[in-house]
């Protein structure tokens, strides 16, 4: 049989790795930001057409490109940022894939003008599609000026899937906000279908804030600042009161670098935990700043997820920044901040802080010798634990009468725990049923059921915070579906990146899937991914509404399938903790019950 295999045109492959890197306006934005940054500009200008879609245009006053430079710049892997694998750890500069550009250039026309200070005549190039349509010497300010036109011209699929105008230009505000957010003292300017849209001057991070997001948070900011060998924070975080039912001015940036991390987030959250209304999301705007070799900010193409080498101790951290923030603008009120009456509760604030204490604390020595149990309200907070902990305390009392059950009572297909380890005797059953003792006899656990009941709270509470943990694919996947099938996936692509999918389209009715929620394994998200399809065929107008709860359960129930085989007692026991700090642990997902009670009278009916 003659071979089949080929390498893919150069074209081809550079059409792929943009999909990658470039799915809408917003990404080329980002991107192009990041270069102008990275040049050295300190004046930047966005300019856009249709929300991106005819034009984006970024012109930067930085340091330039040779001839030479400016042809490269287009090539895939083409970095000035990376000589060898060390400077991958040690980078700090925003993008180093050296693939923004080549990707850009595979889907849009470009046009790129750039001189360098040194040389008094500059070059132009065009590209259309990967090619060079035309290189020229030019008459161009120093810096860079580079034009992307009619994105994905020639990705008629992509360029369909594209939202309308409204939501695209709102994708590129995001971004052009987390660049402006992060660089202060660099002056920016937006102009959108020739309208001016924003003026940044150069300044402190206070007005960037206040010029950029809105006049009325100045009164509500408080001021951030701790410092210790290991790790800076900055920022601002507002008042409790200032919180919002809606999340969107939520800012980390790690070393200058936006990101998104829902345990960041977390941290932030509970340190407001008692000061804010419930549901509601406080302002922040904090940087991060730590040694670059502790952060892989590269494991994700759009960079916005990364991993930390010890992301507890820096959630702790952030938790206790936060909280010492809060309780600081108490104990100074000179600052003319109002005080809620909540926060004279803290009890950070109730303890009187000596004169010492404060020097100590403004020198930023709070965290030096800060406890692991810092982080022990994490878990135990849940709403709704309160209601259950009776419950779940009976459920704990061993029935001193009934310990140890006769060995000749237990039928043998009942795998029984070693005791040792728990006070609490559990019996898991054919592992289907987790059987524990109660005060009025047995509890028994449907434990698939409780597990869909834990993961379904899990990702509602990352849908409702717009914080997931996604886990990346080393492989991503690609699934093809009917003209029909696509359009419904495409519209729900939104809500299930909340739980953590990350699907792109890609071409006609093909879409590529990066990312899944943690615990969902590869290969299970077709199944989820045509269940979820099927279901929005079905689903009426008002449907929509319960999209929430039909997404999530139904990826619960896929993950649940997953269910461990419990067969420790610490995870037999984790499970019933789990279970109980649901705000609904009575009843699974689809309604069906989670556990029962057999009691001890009807045992005793039982054997007559
Ligand atoms: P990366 O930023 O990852 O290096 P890019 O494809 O974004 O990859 O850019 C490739 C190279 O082109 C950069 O390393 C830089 O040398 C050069 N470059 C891109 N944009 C600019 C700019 N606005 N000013 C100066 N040089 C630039
Ligand atoms: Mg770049």
């Amino acid at each position: 049989m003659a071979d089949i295999i080929q390498l893919l045109s150069d074209h081809i492959a550079n059409q792929i790795a943009a999909g990658e890197v470039i799915q809408r306006p917003a990404s080329a934005v980002k991107e192009l930001l990041e270069n102008a940054i990275d040049a050295g500009a300190t004046d930047i200008q966005l300019i856009l057409k249709d929300a991106g879609k005819e034009l984006i245009q970024v012109i930067d006053n930085g340091k330039g490109m040779s001839p030479t430079d400016a042809r490269m710049s287009f090539e895939r892997h083409a970095t000035s940022k990376i000589k060898n694998i060390d400077d991958l750890f040690r980078i700090r500069t925003m993008g180093f894939r050296g693939e923004a550009l080549a990707s850009i250039a595979a889907v849009a026309q470009v046009e790129l003008k750039t001189r360098q200070a040194s040389n008094d005549i500059g070059s132009k190039i065009c590209i259309e599609g990967t090619d060079v349509v035309l290189q020229e010497p030019c008459a161009t300010p120093i810096g860079t000026s580079i034009m992307v036109k009619n994105l994905f011209f020639n990705v008629p699929a992509r360029r369909n899937f594209l939202k309308s105008n409204n939501t695209e230009f709102r994708n590129i505000l995001d971004e052009f906000t987390r660049v402006a957010l992060a660089y202060p003292s660099l002056a920016f300017r937006l102009f959108h279908n020739g309208v001016e849209q924003f003026r940044l001057e150069s300044g402190n991070l206070k007005t960037r804030i206040v010029n950029l997001l809105s006049g009325s948070v100045e009164k509500n900011l408080v001021p951030v600042q701790e410092e210790t060998d290991w790790i800076k924070i900055h920022g601002f975080i507002g008042k409790p009161e200032s919180s919002t039912k809606t999340r969107g001015n939520q800012f980390f940036f790690i070393n200058d670098r936006f990101i998104r991390n829902s345990y960041l987030h977390h941290a932030v959250a509970t340190a407001y935990e008692g000061l804010m209304e419930k549901e509601t999301f406080p302002f922040y705007v904090l940087f991060l700043e730590t040694d670059p070799a502790r952060v892989d900010v590269n494991v994700h193409p759009t960079k916005q997820e990364v991993k930390f080498e010890d992301d507890r101790m820096m959630y702790a951290y952030l938790n206790a920044a936060v909280r010492h923030a809060l309780a600081r603008f108490n104990i100074a009120p000179s600052l003319d901040f109002t005080l809620s009456p909540e926060i004279t509760k803290l009890p950070s604030v109730e303890m009187p802080i000596s004169h010492r204490e404060k020097e100590k604390v403004e020198a930023g020595y709070l965290f030096n010798n800060f406890s692991r149990k810092d982080q022990a309200h994490f878990i135990d907070k849940k709403e709704g634990l309160k209601q259950w902990k009776e419950l779940y305390q009976i459920a704990q009392q061993p029935l001193a009468s009934q310990t140890p059950s006769t060995p000749n009572a237990e039928p043998i297909s009942l795998h029984k725990t070693t005791e040792t380890a728990t006070h609490q005797n559990m019996l898991v059953v054919q592992n289907n049923f987790l059987v524990t003792t109660v005060k009025s006899g047995l509890m028994v656990v449907h434990i698939r059921r409780a597990y869909e009941r834990i993961w379904q709270e899990r990702l509602l509470e990352n849908w409702d915070t717009g914080q997931f943990v996604s886990q990346q694919l080393l492989f991503p996947a690609t699934y093809e579906w009917s003209a029909q099938d696509a359009l419904l996936l495409e519209s729900v692509l939104e809500d299930l990146a909340r739980i953590g999918f990350d699907i792109a389209p890609f071409g006609q009715s093909t879409f590529v899937v990066r990312g899944l929620p943690s615990s969902l394994k590869a290969g299970e998200e077709k199944d989820v991914l045509d269940e979820v399809i099927e279901h929005l065929r079905h689903e009426s107008q008002n449907a929509v509404a319960q999209r929430k709860e039909q997404l999530t359960a139904q990826v619960a129930k896929r993950i649940a399938l997953n269910k461990p085989q419990l067969q420790q007692p610490e995870e037999q026991q984790a499970l019933i903790d789990e279970l109980f700090a649901c705000t609904q642990p009575e009843y699974a997902p689809d309604g069906k019950k989670v556990f029962s009670f057999l009691k001890t009278e009807t045992l005793q009916d039982l054997l007559g």
